[in-house]
């Protein structure tokens, strides 16, 4: 099973008067892992590192720990009405994550202890939209199955969801210890997705993020517990071979998933803004990720941030594929999207 073990731990004002934030402070205890306090996350100092680089890895090997303040929450259109803020950042190296973006030079692990208030504040959200559904996305800023073993908190949310009629989570992950959220009375409103990819985008694009045989291995059991179960491929990826590559994660998925069993697919190609492209090269300067514009084309996004996705015959020729690999294993299964 893959975690996180943080090389440092901090805590924020506050944190430790919640019982949550004690629990994990006694959990950091246990794993030996150093603990410092600061007065807000925006001020920690003396992360080690001799370069931009090695401070960015050793930030994305830090904790800190705090209590939430902003509880009112991003929308998630179109995956869900609103992002539930659960944890930020993420322990994984992925080269094409959106997060090295979106936190910049930030990239520590944020956890929250105050559950309860974000929670509070989700029941709200589902007052205002009744009599419909309101969704939540609890990985819209991290990918909280990693952290999960040491709050506790997308556990307390499955449950939460689980019992509001109104209510409805969706969460993707890379890891695998889903061990403990196996056995929560989740009444199916939680919908699970693993992230996949081919053996080769896994090996060259994903450093510490879970095996893909663990990833399968832990959708599998999530589907046994009841859970609405589903994958989402992304980033497709052309390469050399890259045919072959998404045929054999179909033929080794289906060893693991009942070819009938009614599981989602959400298939996004890969795509990159010019901020992404020029911090990927910074810390993943030895990456073979594709960046380059010429073969790209530009899609126009909110604020003029647009980003590069394949050109139209090349992004059909994706999808086309990898809707056949799906007809083909799986019968009973739904593709949500290509994009
Ligand atoms: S596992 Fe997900 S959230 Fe974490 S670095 Fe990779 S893509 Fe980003």
């Amino acid at each position: 099973m893959l975690h996180f073990v943080p090389d440092f731990a901090y805590f924020e004002p506050n944190a430790l008067e919640y019982p949550i934030g004690q629990d994990i402070y006694k959990k950091m205890i246990k794993l030996g892992v150093p603990i410092s306090y600061t007065t807000s996350h925006n001020r920690i100092t003396g992360i080690p590192g001799k370069s931009p680089n090695e401070i960015y890895k050793n930030a994305k090997k830090t904790l800190v720990v705090g209590v939430r303040k902003t509880l009112e929450f991003d929308t998630s259109k179109p995956s869900a009405d609103y992002a539930l803020p659960l944890s930020t950042g993420c322990m994984g190296h992925c080269h094409y994550c959106y997060l090295q973006t979106t936190l910049g030079a930030r990239p520590y692990i944020r956890v929250y202890v105050n559950i309860d208030e974000i929670l509070a504040s989700a029941k709200k959200y589902m007052d205002e939209g009744s009599p419909h559904i309101t969704t939540f996305e609890a990985a819209c800023t991290s990918d909280p199955l990693s952290t999960e073993y040491i709050t506790g908190n997308l556990g307390r949310t499955i449950t939460f969801v689980g019992n509001e009629p109104l209510g409805r989570l969706r969460f993707v992950s890379k890891y695998d210890d889903v061990r403990s959220l196996l056995v929560l009375p989740h009444r199916k409103h939680t919908h699970v997705r693993f992230s996949l990819n081919s053996e080769y985008v896994v090996r060259q694009f994903e450093p510490s993020t879970a095996k893909l045989e663990a990833r399968m291995t832990a959708a599998k059991l999530i589907l046994q517990a009841g859970y609405q179960t589903g994958f989402i491929i992304a980033p497709i990826i052309r390469y050399e071979g890259w045919q072959e590559g998404y045929q054999q994660l179909f033929v080794a998925l289906s060893h693991y998933i009942e070819k009938d069993a009614p599981v989602t697919f959400e298939l996004i190609q890969h795509r990159f803004t010019n901020v992404a492209k020029k911090y990927i090269l910074e810390r993943y300067p030895k990456t073979k990720l594709d960046l380059d514009e010429s073969t790209r084309k530009y899609k126009r996004g909110k604020y003029g941030r647009g980003k590069w996705i394949y050109q139209p015959p090349e992004a059909n020729e994706l999808d086309q594929h990898l809707r056949q690999l799906i007809d083909t294993h799986f019968k009973n299964a739904t593709i949500e999207y290509f994009t």
